[in-house]
């Protein structure tokens, strides 16, 4: 490895790709540091996925309480529930993760440097303007940060880096978007029993997945209790002398309520990285542009995970790091990144699960699609009343009878489509699923007993 440098590697932010790629590193024996300016664990487990799930499944308690009567229960008093409780377990359960990442880094022999980096020179960062340190490679992996619209009184609104530490919750709350944030707190400020109303500019929510899954979700959404506000946006956010917002909207229409959460996306975190100090650039998106093997157009400065705005998930920026460690320390090339049948989850009530093509996106690629969709009311829901239905849909290329997308809405269906994307990326065929014997009772069985397409779509249909 080198000795010209202090390290082989010197790593920008302890986040889910960042953490994944010094460990690794370390562990092939080169000497890595990290630099972290807030917390060790990134976005994904202080502010994000992480936090998020414990949120998602205290929001559905209140159903499950409801639920529990027609199995019999009695539940002598209504169920209270307690916010400051719930936000401190949770922090109490980051500090502890924050911990373990310290461990894992601390064993795998990483250096950790809390700071924020900023570029002195193409081999060079400086940490909070003092420690200066050098290294053969340096990984940029800061991640993003939420925005917020361009109107008046923008600042008065929150974003998910505040949601998670609210000192009361609302009685009412406004959710701007129609993204993986809005659509996952909508539901959990609906099961936590705040009035929810969701202002999407377009319609429905969850641009870029199944146009049915979008349909089935919102109708879902709004039978559970939540106000969808479709083709509309804001214009202003005012303080009330009350201490609640005022909102304008750009149809004319004014509402109060007790909080706005923009979950509106987010932009690369490279503000304060001082990149003019090297050769390195951005996409016109303000992303950092990369090649392949995730080199800017400095080769010894890489960068991962969500700065690169590829595909800004927690397992896509681990698999990345394991790719650039594996590239940069490894004895064999290492596979790339496959990011063609990556399964993602939206944490709504009932859940979104998938992987693969959209009907849409299958049916402009190829010629003839079977589409295999069933609607039902899942076993569970049945003695409870809850009037909560599943979605399950297939769809397979006929002429190979390769299976070309899978999509849930449904209980658990995260765990399930995870599972499904194994035999997904196998290239599992239809006759695969039919032999494949289903466990019943379960919703699960649906996907290995669906016979008859509902429809065929495609180029030549
Ligand atoms: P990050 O995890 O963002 O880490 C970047 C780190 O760099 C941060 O710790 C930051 O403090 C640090 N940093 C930045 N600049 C500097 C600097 N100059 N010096 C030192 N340190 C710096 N993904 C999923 O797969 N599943 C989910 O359920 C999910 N839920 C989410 C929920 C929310 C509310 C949000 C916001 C995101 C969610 N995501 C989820 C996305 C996931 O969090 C990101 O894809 C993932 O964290 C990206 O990892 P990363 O390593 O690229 O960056
Ligand atoms: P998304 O890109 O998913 O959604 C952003 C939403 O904001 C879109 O509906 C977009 O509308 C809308 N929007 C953008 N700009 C404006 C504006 N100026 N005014 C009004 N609306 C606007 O981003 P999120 O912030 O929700 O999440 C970021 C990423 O984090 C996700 O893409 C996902 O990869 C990851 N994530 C993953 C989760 C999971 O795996 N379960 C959970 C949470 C986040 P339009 O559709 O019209 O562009």
């Amino acid at each position: 490895m080198s000795t010209s440098y202090d390290y082989d590697l010197v790593v920008i932010g302890a986040g889910s790709g960042g953490v994944r790629a010094a460990r690794m590193s370390a562990s092939r024996g080169a000497k890595v540091a990290i630099i972290e300016s807030r917390y060790l664990g990134g976005t994904c487990v202080n502010v994000g996925c992480v936090p998020k799930k414990l949120f998602v499944y205290a929001s559905e308690y209140a159903q499950a309480f409801e639920d529990s009567a027609g199995y019999g229960y009695r539940v002598d008093s209504q169920p209270t529930f307690d916010w400051a409780t719930l936000r401190d377990n949770k922090t109490a359960e980051i500090q502890r993760l924050n911990g373990v990442y310290d461990g894992l880094l601390g064993r795998a022999g990483v250096e950790i440097i809390l700071g924020h980096g900023r570029f002195v020179d193409d081999h060079t960062v400086e940490v909070d303007g003092q420690k200066r340190i050098s290294a053969a490679q340096i990984l940029i992996a800061t991640g993003t940060w939420p925005t917020r619209p361009d109107i008046p009184g923008a600042e008065l609104g929150i974003t998910s880096n505040e949601v998670f530490y609210l000192d009361t919750l609302p009685d009412d709350a406004i959710v701007v978007g129609g993204g993986y944030i809005a659509v996952e707190f909508a539901g959990i400020f609906n099961g936590l029993g705040v009035s929810t109303h969701l202002v999407y500019r377009g319609e429905p929510v969850l641009r870029g997945f199944d146009r049915e899954v979008r349909d089935f979700v919102s109708e879902q959404m709004a039978q559970a209790g939540v106000d969808l506000q479709y083709n509309r946006s804001l214009t202003k956010i005012e303080k009330l002398a009350n201490g609640r917002l005022n909102v304008t909207f750009d149809d004319g229409g004014q509402t109060e309520t007790g909080l706005v959460l923009f979950a509106t996306g987010r932009d690369a975190l490279v503000d304060g990285l001082d990149l003019n100090n090297t050769g390195v650039t951005l996409t016109d998106n303000g992303f950092i542009a990369v090649d392949d093997r995730y080199r800017t157009a400095v080769p010894h400065i890489r960068a991962l995970g969500d700065v690169i705005g590829r595909v800004p998930l927690t397992p896509v920026a681990i698999a990345e790091g394991m790719f650039i460690s594996a590239d940069l320390f490894g004895d064999e090339s290492p596979r790339p990144v496959d990011y063609n049948q990556i399964p993602t989850a939206v944490f709504c009530q009932p859940n979104v699960g998938t992987v693969g093509l959209t009907e849409e996106a299958a049916a402009e690629q190829f010629d003839r699609v079977e589409v295999y969709s069933t609607q039902f009311r899942a076993m569970r829901n049945t003695l409870s009343g809850n009037p909560g239905r599943t979605l399950m849909k297939m769809l397979v290329d006929a002429q190979t009878q390769r299976v070309l997308g899978l999509h849930m809405v449904g209980d658990d269906a995260g765990e399930i489509i995870q599972g499904l994307a194994v035999a997904m990326n196998a290239g599992a065929t239809k006759a695969d699923f039919d032999r494949t014997i289903g466990i019943h009772p379960t919703s699960a069985e649906e996907f290995v007993t669906m016979r008859e397409p509902s429809r065929i779509v495609g180029r030549s249909v």
